[in-house]
Order: structure tokens, then C-alpha cells, then sequence
């Protein structure tokens, strides 16, 4: 909890009065959109619980974060960090994700950098969309950090928590634009050939989580270099935390044996906040059935990080 000599992400996110300081300047808009949502992940097979990340996340972002870090020297009260709410969940994901669409879309007009907390990671084509409309452009970079593509073909014609990012690839304005696509720490021991060419024949590029070990660039710089490769697009983040290791990340649908340690989740969440051409993040698959004590922790600090990124924008 924040108390007034030590104030936490929760006084930034409500807004609360009790640190503001005229002479701080709100220099940066970002605001936090749930999607309690988890029909996509039942449809794909997986274990249900994702619908309620959100407010586990939001109870814990409460306690976390200091205003002011004093290991880095950031100060986050140039931030306005606005609760939008949760996406209203309708008769079917299909309406819930034209829901959540408008949403982000209303968010990004208003001049906002969404932070979306799922949720299924089906979230992150209605969000790509929402990005792609507000700019009128396809000409996009979208990063997805997963242990897994999420490239599978629809069932039945319907979308799912592994479909989203053959959903994109396959978009025309994507395409014609020239948005490009990358899959980053992803796991050959849970990943088919099959999509793995498939990714490939439509333009995207991948990164495995075995070229991130061993070598002397950091996982932090190969990050960055994507997002550079980006340039001058937009970027979407798009994160599932199933890409953390599960010693680390306990509370996923699929935890895994190897992936990211949560040090590494953070440095990219700051080096994604930092990045002036990052327009939105999306953070997947937390399920708090499953885990909630040390996963929330984990989300909600790197909110926190990606927080710090901004606050060092100019
Ligand atoms: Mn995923």
C-alpha cells in the first residue's frame, strides 16, 4: 500500500491527489485496459483462468513500484496513468473482440498509450487492428514475445487464443502496407515446422529463445535491435508471459520448462516503454487461477517497467 512518504503505482493510477506537485509536468498518457476475457483459450484447448488477470493485477499494481526509483533515478509522476476499465464482454468473443477494438482505437485517438492486461492472447489481433485503423496505415511493426507462434489457422472460421498473429499476417492492409512481424524467444519444443514456415512464407521473422543463450549481446540489446528494425513504424509489444520460465512465472495456461527469466521480461518492458515509436502493449495469458500471488507481482512490475521506459522519453 502507498503511504505518503513512500507511494506506490496505485497513487499514479487513481490518480490520487496526495503527490501532486505543480511544478511536475505530465509530460506522458498511458492507461491500463483489462481484457477479463479467456473464451479464446478454452477454444484453443488450453487451461481457463486468464479472465481473471486483470484484477489480480490491479490489486497488486496497488502495492508495487515506487513514484520515484531511486536505483534508476526515474521519476513516473511526469506520467498520467489512466484506468480505463475493462473491455465490456459480449454474447460472443467475436462481439468482445470488436469491443475491445473500439476500446483501444477510443484509447489511441484520445492520445493514449494502452497497456492491455488479458486476458487469452487472442487480445492481440483486435488490438494490432485498432493501431492499424487509427493510423489508416498497415505500415506497422509488431514484436510478439511468446514461447509459442500463435499462427495456427482458425477453427471453424473462429479465432482463438494461438490464432491471432496468422490473423495478422494474413490482414490486407497489413500486408499492402508493409507492416512486418517478429516472434521473439520463441520454443522450438513447442512450436510446429508447419507454422514455423508458414510464419516465414508470410514475411515474419523469428528469434528462438537457444539464440538469446549463450552469446555476449544481451537478451535487452537483441530486443532493442528488433525494435530498431522496426523504424519508422509504429510499434505493437505484444507480450505473453509464457515465454517467462515457470519458476519465475508460475501462473500461465501452459507454464514452461525453459524461457526468459522475469529479469529479462523487465528489461524488455523498459526497453519497449523507452522506445518513442512503441503505441501500445499488450501483456497475455496470466492466469490467476492457476498462480496469482507471485504472477501478479511479476505483471504488475513489469508494468512498473515499462512505466520507467516511458518516463525516460523526452
Ligand atoms: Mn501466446
Amino acid at each position: 500500500m502507498s503511504r505518503s512518504d513512500d507511494l506506490r503505482l496505485g497513487a499514479l493510477l487513481n490518480n490520487a491527489n496526495c503527490y501532486k506537485d505543480p511544478s511536475i509536468e505530465i509530460k506522458h498518457h498511458v492507461a491500463l485496459l483489462g481484457y477479463p476475457c479467456d473464451v479464446g483459450v478454452a477454444r484453443n484447448g488450453g487451461v481457463v483462468g486468464a479472465k481473471e488477470g486483470p484484477a489480480a493485477v490491479r490489486k497488486m499494481i496497488e502495492k508495487v513500484g515506487p513514484l520515484i526509483n531511486p536505483e534508476y533515478d526515474i521519476d513516473l509522476r511526469c506520467i498520467e496513468f489512466f484506468d480505463a476499465g475493462n473491455v465490456e464482454i459480449g454474447e460472443s468473443l467475436e462481439e468482445t473482440h470488436s469491443n475491445l477494438n473500439a476500446a483501444v482505437k477510443d484509447l489511441l485517438r484520445k492520445g493514449y498509450l494502452p497497456v492491455i492486461v488479458g486476458g487469452g492472447n487472442d487480445q492481440s489481433f483486435p488490438n494490432a487492428t485498432a493501431l492499424i485503423e487509427t493510423l489508416n496505415s498497415g505500415k506497422i511493426g509488431v514484436v510478439n514475445i511468446d514461447a509459442h507462434l500463435d499462427a495456427r489457422p482458425l477453427v471453424n472460421g473462429k479465432p482463438h487464443s494461438g490464432s491471432p498473429f496468422r490473423q495478422l499476417l494474413e490482414h490486407e492492409k497489413f500486408k499492402k502496407d508493409g507492416g512486418v512481424f517478429h516472434e521473439f524467444a520463441v520454443q522450438g519444443n513447442q512450436c510446429s515446422l508447419e507454422h514455423v514456415n508458414y510464419v516465414k512464407s508470410m514475411g515474419g521473422s523469428l528469434t528462438w529463445l537457444s539464440e538469446l543463450r549463450g552469446k555476449d549481446i544481451e537478451v535487452k540489446e537483441k530486443f532493442e535491435n528488433v525494435l530498431k528494425s522496426f523504424s519508422p513504424r509504429s510499434n505493437f509489444v505484444s507480450f505473453d508471459i509464457d515465454s517467462i520460465i515457470s519458476s519465475d512465472c508460475p501462473g500461465v495456461s501452459c507454464p514452461a520448462v525453459i524461457g526468459l527469466s522475469s529479469q529479462e521480461a523487465l528489461d524488455i518492458c523498459m526497453v519497449s516503454g523507452k522506445n518513442i515509436d512503441t503505441k501500445m502493449l499488450d501483456l497475455s495469458e496470466f492466469n490467476a487461477v492457476v498462480e496469482e500471488k507471485r504472477t501478479s507481482r511479476l505483471v504488475a512490475t513489469m508494468i512498473y517497467y515499462f512505466l520507467m521506459g516511458v518516463a525516460c522519453r523526452p
